[in-house]
C-alpha cells in the first residue's frame, strides 16, 4: 500500500509498505479516507524524537472499516469511523487512577505503531470511534486535535458568560475558539499576527480579532474589557514568546491553560511573570486527549458537536492533497512557505 514513512530528520518518503494484517482478536483495520498533518508531526519531522526508522507516521485520521478480528463485536466492515491514535499502558499509577493522559508510557501511532499516512491503519477495537452518517471524513479527521482541545477545556473552571482569549490561531487555536463557545463563553478574542488566520478565526466564531503586531495583545484585551482582562486565556500558539505573554491576558483570579508545546526554552520577562503572582492566576497544563472510560468524553463530545455543526472544521482546511505530495508539503511547512492551516491527505488518491 502507499504510505509516507519517516527515515531521518527531514526525510520522509512516499513508498510502498506492507498492508497491515489482523493478528489479535480485537484488531481492526481501517481504510484511511482522510488524514491530517498535526503540529507534532512537523516537530517529529524536524527533530525526530521517539521513532522507528522507516515508520509510517500520521495520526489524525478517519476512514472505513476494512477488516475486524474474530473477537470484535460491535464494529463491522464498511462502518464509518475515526480512531483514537493514543495508547496508554493500563498499569502505571496514573492509569490505575484513571488519569490516562498522564500515563508514563503514553504513545501515539506513527511513533512505535504504524501510523495513518497510508491506505490502511490497524488499531485495537477500543480505539475506534463510530461516526454518525452526516459527519464527513474531512471533519472526522480532525477528531484528535478537537479532543486535545476539549481535554484542555475540561481542565478549566470556565462558566457560561465567560470571556476567553485564544493566543494563536493555528488548528488548535481555531478549535479552541469553537470549544470556548461550547463551554459557554459569551465573547471570544482571537489573537494572532497573521491576518489570514484571523479571518478564519472569524469564520469559526471569534467575536473580536486582535492582531498583536499592531499593539501588544494584553493592551488590546484590557481596552476591550475595561482594564479587567479575560476569565480564561488559552495558549495555542506553542511559541516561547506567546507562552510568556499569555500571562498578561487573564483578569485577577483568572486562568491560563497551555495547549501548545514550545520546543524551546521560555524566557519570561518580569512583567509577565508578576501577572501570575499578583493576579493569583491558575495556570494549567494539558496533555493529550484521553480519559477514562477510554478514549474519553473528549472523543464522544467531539463527535457530538461535529454532528451538530458547533464544531465546523471546513474553514480550517487549507489544503487537500494526495499522499505523494507529502514530502514536498512537509518541506514547505518547515520553511513556512505558503499559507497553511490544516492539510489533509487522501491516501486512496495515491
Ligand atoms: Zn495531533
Ligand atoms: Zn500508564
Amino acid at each position: 500500500m502507499k504510505s509516507l514513512n519517516l527515515y531521518d530528520e527531514r526525510d520522509i518518503r512516499f513508498e510502498e509498505s506492507p498492508e497491515p494484517v489482523i493478528e489479535q482478536a480485537d484488531d481492526v483495520i481501517v481504510r484511511v479516507k482522510a488524514v491530517g498533518i498535526c503540529g507534532s508531526d512537523l516537530s517529529r519531522y524536524k527533530k525526530l524524537g521517539p521513532y522507528v526508522e522507516g515508520m509510517t507516521f500520521g495520526h489524525e485520521f478517519a476512514g472505513e472499516i476494512a477488516a475486524v478480528g474474530a473477537g470484535v463485536e460491535d464494529i463491522k466492515v464498511g462502518d464509518r469511523v475515526a480512531g483514537c491514535p493514543t495508547y496508554y499502558c493500563g498499569k502505571c499509577l496514573s492509569c490505575q487512577k484513571g488519569e490516562l493522559s498522564r500515563c508514563e508510557k503514553l504513545t501515539v501511532i506513527g511513533a512505535r505503531h504504524p501510523g495513518a499516512y497510508a491506505e490502511y491503519v490497524k488499531l485495537p477495537a477500543a480505539h475506534i470511534v463510530p461516526l454518525p452518517d452526516h459527519v464527513d471524513y474531512d471533519t472526522a479527521a480532525l477528531i484528535e486535535p478537537s479532543s486535545v482541545v476539549a481535554h484542555g477545556f475540561y481542565r478549566t473552571t470556565i462558566q457560561p458568560g465567560a470571556e476567553v482569549a485564544i493566543m494563536g490561531c493555528g488548528s488548535i487555536g481555531l478549535l479552541s475558539i469553537q470549544w470556548a463557545k461550547i463551554f459557554g463563553a459569551k465573547k471570544v478574542y482571537a489573537v494572532d499576527i497573521d491576518e489570514t488566520k484571523l479571518e478564519v478565526a472569524k469564520q469559526v466564531g471569534a467575536d473580536v480579532l486582535i492582531n498583536s503586531l499592531e499593539k501588544p495583545a494584553h493592551e488590546q484585551i484590557l481596552d476591550y474589557t475595561n482594564g479587567q482582562g479575560v476569565d480564561l486565556a488559552v495558549e495555542s500558539a506553542g511559541s516561547p514568546i506567546t507562552s510568556a505573554q499569555v500571562f498578561a491576558l487573564p483578569k485577577k483570579g483568572g486562568e491560563v491553560v497551555f495547549m501548545g508545546i514550545p520546543y524551546a526554552d521560555i524566557h519570561i520577562e518580569r512583567f509577565y511573570f508578576e501577572r501570575i503572582v499578583r493576579n493569583e492566576l491558575r495556570v494549567l497544563g494539558s496533555w493529550n486527549a484521553i480519559s477514562a472510560p477510554f478514549p474519553g468524553r473528549e472523543w464522544r463530545s467531539s463527535v457530538h458537536y461535529m454532528s451538530t455543526g458547533q464544531i465546523n472544521v471546513k474553514p480550517m482546511i487549507s489544503h487537500q492533497l494526495d499522499l505523494k505530495e507529502g514530502p514536498e508539503t512537509f518541506e514547505h511547512l518547515v520553511n513556512r512557505r505558503g499559507s497553511y492551516v490544516k492539510v489533509l491527505f487522501y491516501p486512496e488518491r495515491g
